[in-house]
Order: C-alpha cells, then sequence, then structure tokens
C-alpha cells in the first residue's frame, strides 16, 4: 500500500502542515514509542489549586500598562457580599467573565482585568441589624459604620476565595472596593463636578419610597409583581342629587387623601353628574366630580378616585388638576393625622379596619378577588409607596438623546439585549433622585450655612463625611457669613457610586497614563437583571462628566434558573450555593458546564446532575490525551487520506470556534469542541489512526506512522488551545505535562487557512455510518472488536482510507459501491454491507 514519495508532495504537505495552527512548535522529537508521557491515569479536581498557586507565582496574568499590545480592559461587575450565599448563577456569570479576559489574551491583548467589591447599601445594612439584632436607628452612626465593615470583610473574604477557586484571572493583589476612601473620594468629586455643572438640584416631589428600606428609590429599582388583592366597590354619596355613585379601588386606605373622582368625559353613565359633588365616606370631606380621559370607562365601575398617592398616575393628575396634596402615609409606613381615628396603623391594617367600618355602614357594595400590578422594592419585595419627600436630583431627561446614540454604536454581545436598554431609555421620564436616608454609603458632601441655609460645596479631591468632620470653609460661599455650617446627613443612591466604576478603574483623576490607555473602557460585562440599572446610569455619568462613551462591548449574560425553569432568589429557596459544586467536581467541570448550557445572553438552568454530565466530557478528553502522549511528535508528515480528513474538520472546528469567541459567546466552542473530541476525534480518528501508530506488525511504513503521530498530536495541541479560556486548568495541565514548560495560557490562538477547510462532509457522513455498522454488527454478532470480518462493502467516498478501515477493523475483503450479489447481504445501513 505504501505511495512512492516524490519531492514535489512531500513540499506540497510541508506548507499545508505550516498552514496548520500550532503543528510546528518545536517539539522534542523522540521516534521511539515510550510509556504516556502523561504520568496520571485521571484528572484530579485537587490538582486545581497546585496550578492557581503557580500561576500566581509565575506572574502569568500581570497588566503591564507600557506594552506595545493593544490594551483590552474589563470592567468586572464588583460583586455585592449581601450575606446569601453566592448563587451557581453568580459564580456561572463571573467563570465566564474570566473566559472573556482569557479569550482577550489569546487574541493576543494586553489584558486588564480589575476585581472589585461592591460594598455600599441598603443590603449591608440590613444584614447588620439582623446580624446583631440592632435597629439603624437607635446605634450611633460611627459604631454602626463599624459593624457593617466587619460584616461586610468576613462576606468579602468568601467570595474572594470562590472567585480565586473558579480560576479568575485577574488581579486579587489591587482588588478595590467601592467603600474604600479612594472610591468615595471619586464618586464625591464626580458629584462636585456636577453639582458646578447646575446638573444637580433638590426639589420636594413626590418620590417612590420604600417603607421597609426606609428611603427614596429610583424608578429602576422598582420590580413589578402581580399580587392578589381585593378590590372593593365603595358607596361615595352625591352632594347636589340623591343617591351614591360607586367607585372600585384596591386601596381604601387613602380615602382620607381623596381630592377628587374622575369619570370619563364620553362616558354617558355619568355625564349628568360632571362638575358636581360627592362626599367621602368615613371623612365627609366635598369633592369634585371631574370629567377626564385618564378615568377607565372598563375598570371597576368606570369611576376613579384621586388620592396623594395611590400611584404615580395620581402624581401626574394632582400637578394636572392643580389639587392640594394630602399626605396620608409617612416614611415609616404609617397613617399620618390625616387619617383621623386610623392614624398610627400600618398601611395593612388601615386597608382591614377601613373596609371592616365602611362594610358595617353598609358602604360597601361589593368585594371582588383580583391581581394587581405590584411596584415593589426590587431589594426588599415591599410594595413600593410614593411620599413627598425633599431630595437632590441629577437631570437625565436633557441627555436621553445622548446616550440613546451611545447606546447605538456600542457592540452588545447578543445583539438582541440592546433592546432591553433601549426599552428602559424610552420610559426615562423624571431626573433622578440621587439622596438616600442611608448610613452606610457615600456621604453627600456639602455644608449648610447656618446665616443664609445655603448648600456649600467643597473642593473636590479629599473624602468627606460631613456627619463627623468640621466644614471645610470659614464663611458661606453664598453670604458671606462665618456663623458656622449644618451638616448634610443623606448618602448617595448606590448607583451613584458604581456607575463610576470605569473611571474608578481607569485612575480617572488619578493616573494620567492609565486613563488614557485604558478608558474608554473595552468592555462592560453584566448581567441582564441590571441594564437599566447599572449600565444606563454608567453610561450617563460618563458621558456627562467626560463626554465619551463609557465602553466599546457591552456584553449580557441571562439568568441562572432552577430546574423548573424559575429564576433562583433566595425568597424563593431555589437558591443552589456552587461552594459544595465546586468543591465536589472541581473548578474546570463547572466552567465547561456552564459554557455548554446555554446560548450567551439566554437564561440557563442548573442542576447537579448536569454538571456531573460535563464532568465525562473531561474524563474523555484526558483518557484521549494520555493515548496520544505515549507517541513521539514528529515536525513534519505525508498526510494519508485519514489524516487529511481529520485535520479538515480541525480546521473547521477552529474557524467555529474562534468565531464564537470573537462574540464572547462560550457555548459554540464548548458545544463544538466536545462534539469533536466525542463524536469524531475519540471514536473514528484515534481508532483509525491506532494501528497506524503502533504500528507492531509493521504493515504501515514508517512515513505513514509518522504521519499519525503528527496528526494525533495536532489535533490535541489544537484542541487544548481552542478549550483552555473555558477549561483553564485541565488544559494547562495537559500542555505543561506533554508539550511545554511554559503555559498555556502564553500561547495565542491561530487562524487556520481558509484552503484547508475542505466540503469533507460527505466524507464524514459515510466514514461515520461505516464505521457505526461495522461496530454494531461486531456487537450483535458478539464478535470481538479484534476478530475478522469477511466482506465487508463501503461508500466510494472513503475509499482512500482503505488501509486504515482494513486494520481497524480486520476485514479481509474490503470493496467499494455496492454488492453484486443482494442476496449474500446480512446487514447493510446506508451505503456500508455487511456481506456473508
Ligand atoms: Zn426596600
Ligand atoms: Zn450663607
Amino acid at each position: 500500500m505504501e505511495r512512492s514519495i516524490s519531492s514535489a508532495n512531500c513540499e506540497t504537505d510541508i506548507q499545508w502542515v505550516g498552514m496548520l495552527p500550532w503543528a510546528l512548535a518545536p517539539a522534542r522529537l523522540v521516534m521511539r514509542m515510550s510509556k504516556p508521557r502523561l504520568k496520571e491515569k485521571r484528572w484530579n479536581r485537587n490538582m486545581e489549586a497546585a496550578l492557581a498557586q503557580r500561576w500566581v507565582s509565575e506572574g502569568l496574568y500581570k497588566f503591564h500598562l507600557r506594552t506595545r499590545k493593544r490594551i483590552f480592559s474589563i470592567d468586572t461587575p464588583p460583586p455585592y457580599p449581601s450575606g446569601r450565599p453566592w448563587s451557581v448563577g453568580a459564580a456561572a456569570h463571573y467563570s465566564q467573565i474570566d473566559m472573556i479576559a482569557r479569550t482577550a489574551r489569546m487574541q493576543r491583548h494586553e489584558v486588564y482585568f480589575p476585581i472589585g467589591i461592591d460594598r455600599n447599601g441598603l443590603p449591608v445594612e440590613l444584614y447588620t441589624e439582623r446580624l446583631h439584632e440592632i435597629d439603624i436607628h437607635e446605634t450611633p452612626r460611627e459604631r454602626f459604620i463599624e459593624l457593617c465593615k466587619h460584616s461586610l470583610d468576613d462576606l468579602e473574604a468568601e467570595m474572594i476565595s470562590t472567585m480565586k477557586t473558579m480560576g479568575l484571572s485577574g488581579d486579587f493583589s489591587h482588588y478595590y472596593r467601592t467603600d474604600s476612601e479612594e472610591y468615595r473620594r471619586l464618586t464625591q468629586a464626580s458629584f462636585i463636578h456636577l453639582w458646578k455643572l447646575g446638573l444637580i438640584y433638590e426639589d420636594t416631589r413626590p418620590n417612590n419610597f420604600c417603607v421597609d428600606c426606609g428611603t427614596t428609590i429610583a424608578d429602576a429599582d422598582i420590580a413589578y409583581v402581580e399580587v392578589p388583592t381585593t378590590l372593593f366597590y365603595i358607596h361615595f354619596r352625591l352632594k347636589e342629587r340623591q343617591g351614591t355613585v360607586t367607585i372600585a379601588t384596591t386601596r381604601p386606605e387613602f380615602l382620607c387623601s381623596c381630592q377628587a373622582i374622575l369619570v370619563h368625559p364620553d362616558d354617558n353613565r355619568y355625564r349628568h353628574l360632571h362638575g358636581q359633588h360627592c362626599i367621602v365616606p368615613l371623612y365627609g370631606r366635598e369633592i369634585p366630580i371631574i370629567p377626564n380621559a385618564a378615568a377607565r370607562q372598563e375598570f371597576g365601575t368606570g369611576v376613579v378616585m384621586i388620592c396623594s398617592y395611590g400611584d404615580s398616575s395620581d402624581v401626574r393628575l394632582f400637578r394636572e388638576l392643580k389639587l392640594d396634596e394630602i399626605v396620608a402615609i409617612d416614611t415609616k409606613g404609617r397613617m399620618t393625622e390625616a387619617a383621623g381615628k386610623y392614624s398610627g396603623l400600618s398601611i395593612e391594617e388601615a386597608r382591614k379596619q377601613i373596609a371592616k367600618d365602611l362594610e358595617e355602614q353598609g358602604l360597601i357594595e361589593k368585594k371582588e378577588n383580583t391581581m394587581h400590578r405590584t411596584p415593589t422594592c426590587d431589594r426588599c419585595d415591599t410594595p413600593v409607596e410614593i411620599v413627598p419627600m425633599k431630595e437632590f436630583y441629577l437631570k437625565q431627561i436633557d441627555f436621553i438623546p445622548s446616550v440613546r446614540k451611545i447606546a447605538k454604536r456600542m457592540i452588545f454581545h447578543p445583539e438582541v439585549h440592546r433592546q432591553i436598554l433601549y426599552n428602559w431609555i424610552d420610559s426615562v421620564a423624571i431626573d433622578w433622585p440621587i439622596s438616600r436616608r442611608r448610613i452606610y454609603g457615600t456621604e453627600i458632601p456639602l455644608w449648610y450655612c447656618s446665616n443664609c441655609g445655603k448648600p456649600n460645596v467643597p473642593e473636590p479631591g479629599p473624602y468627606y463625611r460631613p456627619w463627623k468632620d468640621d466644614a471645610p470653609f470659614r464663611s458661606c460661599q453664598h453670604c458671606h457669613a462665618s456663623k458656622g455650617f449644618a451638616s448634610e446627613e443623606r448618602t448617595f443612591d448606590t448607583w451613584f457610586d458604581s456607575s463610576i466604576s470605569p473611571l474608578f478603574i481607569s485612575g480617572y483623576l488619578r493616573s494620567e497614563e492609565l486613563y488614557l490607555k485604558t478608558f474608554p473602557v473595552t468592555i462592560r460585562p453584566q448581567a441582564k437583571d441590571i441594564v437599566r440599572t447599572w449600565l444606563y446610569y454608567t453610561l450617563l455619568r460618563c458621558h456627562q462628566l467626560t463626554g465619551k462613551p463609557a465602553f466599546k462591548h457591552a456584553w449580557i449574560m441571562g439568568f441562572g434558573v432552577d430546574e423548573s425553569g424559575e429564576r433562583m432568589s433566595k425568597s424563593k429557596g431555589n437558591v443552589v450555593d456552587p461552594i459544595p459544586l465546586l468543591a465536589k467536581y472541581g473548578a474546570d467541570t463547572f466552567r465547561f458546564w456552564n459554557a455548554a448550557e446555554a446560548s450567551l445572553g439566554s437564561d440557563f438552568r442548573c442542576s447537579e446532575q448536569r454538571i456531573a454530565g460535563a464532568s465525562k466530557f473531561l474524563t474523555k478528553l484526558w483518557n484521549l490525551s494520555r493515548f496520544i502522549s505515549s507517541f513521539p511528535r514528529p515536525t513534519k508528515a505525508r498526510f494519508t487520506a485519514t489524516d487529511r480528513w481529520i485535520l479538515s474538520e480541525l480546521s473547521r472546528l477552529s474557524e467555529r470556534c474562534l468565531k464564537g469567541y470573537e462574540d464572547f459567546n462560550f457555548f459554540i466552542p464548548s458545544n463544538e469542541i466536545r462534539d469533536f473530541v466525542w463524536n469524531l476525534l475519540a471514536p473514528h480518528y484515534a481508532e483509525m489512526a491506532k494501528a497506524r501508530a503502533y504500528n507492531s506488525d509493521n504493515a504501515f511504513s514508517k512515513t505513514e506512522q509518522r504521519a499519525a503521530w503528527f496528526t494525533l498530536h495536532c489535533c490535541l495541541r489544537s484542541v487544548l488551545i481552542l478549550l483552555a479560556p473555558i477549561c483553564p486548568y485541565i488544559t494547562d495541565y495537559l500542555w505543561r505535562s506533554i508539550y511545554s514548560q511554559r503555559s498555556i495560557h502564553t500561547e495565542p490562538f491561530l487562524r487556520p487557512s481558509k484552503r484547508l477547510i475542505n466540503r469533507l462532509d460527505k466524507v464524514t457522513t459515510s466514514l461515520v455510518e461505516f464505521n457505526s455498522t461495522i461496530w454494531k454488527f461486531k456487537k450483535d454478532h458478539n464478535i470481538a472488536l479484534n476478530q475478522p470480518l469477511a466482506k465487508v462493502y463501503a461508500s466510494p467516498r472513503i475509499r482512500s482510507m482503505r488501509s486504515d478501515l482494513l486494520a481497524m477493523h480486520r476485514i479481509q475483503d474490503l470493496r467499494f459501491g455496492v454488492p453484486s450479489d443482494p442476496g449474500k447481504i446480512v446487514m447493510s445501513q446506508g451505503e456500508t454491507y455487511v456481506v456473508s
């Protein structure tokens, strides 16, 4: 079977080899078979920790600012240590962000991958209150801040350790905290800058208020949920005529602040009441009946009561109709004095009591059970109330067109999630309230003159704590009096801090060189649910401060859901803790599972069974590597048809994977590599080339044997490199054991030549069909795989692979085409016929 090797042919093959990625790297050539270079029989997750140590000691992922490469900067989401176990979804999210960093390194970028921890805000306050059984309002401020810090330190240590275990290649030696002086200084400096630009103002407005968190919240912090509730049909006595009008409402506790009722101008049922009055039950106040298109004829009775403030449309109507506001609910969620005898009751209690009293007085016509779309606090799930509050606002309405333009120019991964941002931008209707009545946050740096009462703003630079520090000025900036200052007590909305993360990591106002080289930041990876907050606010703030877009790319990941497709949340009790899973299966299995689980941007199911399934692939890869590691690696080869076939498939694999990596969609390379190894390389090529690689009875020429060695190594090297961003541990271990002293994580991706990608789909189909049929035949007839077969017909497409097929299946007579005597066929599948 040996073909003559002409020098011309050899030449062609060497060129061809040159086009194969990773084929020609220097190899220590030992032309004799030995024991496997890979000694360990199986992959052990405990090897991961030692490798992680080695990466640190080698400084493998160190960022070099003075580099000739293009810098790729990542605005890693600083996770919030809120006291809940990190969910599997969050762990998956961070491992994929690491895949972005590793991909960029292999694309020959200098990668800047800072790690931060978000430590401002409510959850830690609530956690600290629970942990120490204290009340934030009854604990001295300094003491409470200390306790919060300690709680955060403990939670943070666990989170950092989980991130390291997962193999994150970020900079852990300088990780930042959003509650550090350095960070808060920058938040305050950005406020002072915007203040001086006239973009911040104070106003008393009805605001979204969470009575549980005790603070104003922005529209972006509201989640709408369907809540079962009762719809009460209440009689209001008419003033100008006999009888009543009936109003359907879910919130009878607001009767005390009811200032008008509306009917639709075209609603003929109520035309006779236009301009008349009715009497508020229980309170006896006289209010007008106003025709207004805001009344929905089809809801309840078509008559609606307007109170301060049942919802955001009440706010608008109060303004439009110039009604006098009556404050019904205080900031503790209790009824105010306006509620009369119900004053001091909680909203729930008042609703029950008022409904009972109305019923006793015969003022309730009927009750219906209904579902109500209720705005709730995103942090604590409490229904949001609308309470008039004096707050600071950052102007955002004027900037909407610019932010939209920036959003349009950014590259989204996946593209489809750009729409989430557009939808939010289109819905922004009021400026952003940025002040919060909380403690564990960045302080608003303002002092108020005791003479004129006006706010005084300090110079940017230091970290200011007005509640603790003396005012940094002698006299008032407005009236020049020196009568002392009162301090501002409020803090910022935490999004006001986190929305400058790209400026913080790029050294804005701190390091000119770093800033010039890393801003705009290359990519913002983040979860889908905070597009309207973190992504939107960041684009807004960075544009206001620098006039530039914050990012070139936005990478938006979906949610981890449980096995029944429900989003994981603490309140549902379906959060799966990733730490025991990482301990049991190791980081690479976990990473491979989540990369392969769902396409980028889609929600992914978390189940231990699927994670366990991923470990089988790593075992397969290990076994295959061990087999290949027992052969030497030649530097050149003259390929057989079988080799050319798998190398062509390898080139196609390479091309598809690199395309997936370009979109940072790790679903594509993980699944493509698994398919290639599991369905082609291991069962077909490795089996076909085995006899040639061992060549124990010298049935093949040395050239053919060497080609098998070469091809096996070429496939393995390529697979390891392509898999390295997803499974950094096992690939590095195999690489260092078989190929190099240096880590695989210093290798770049190489693009295969287009010319290598032959149209071999049909060959692959015929070959897979042929092998599968023979294996099935032998199995069905209890013939051992190494036992001979008499006569087989195969598709002419695989004629050129004849010698490998003969050797693999021990076929005595292999022919191509269709058997002339169909009567003798004992088994057939497609173009394969086993003949008796
Ligand atoms: Zn809340
Ligand atoms: Zn003054």
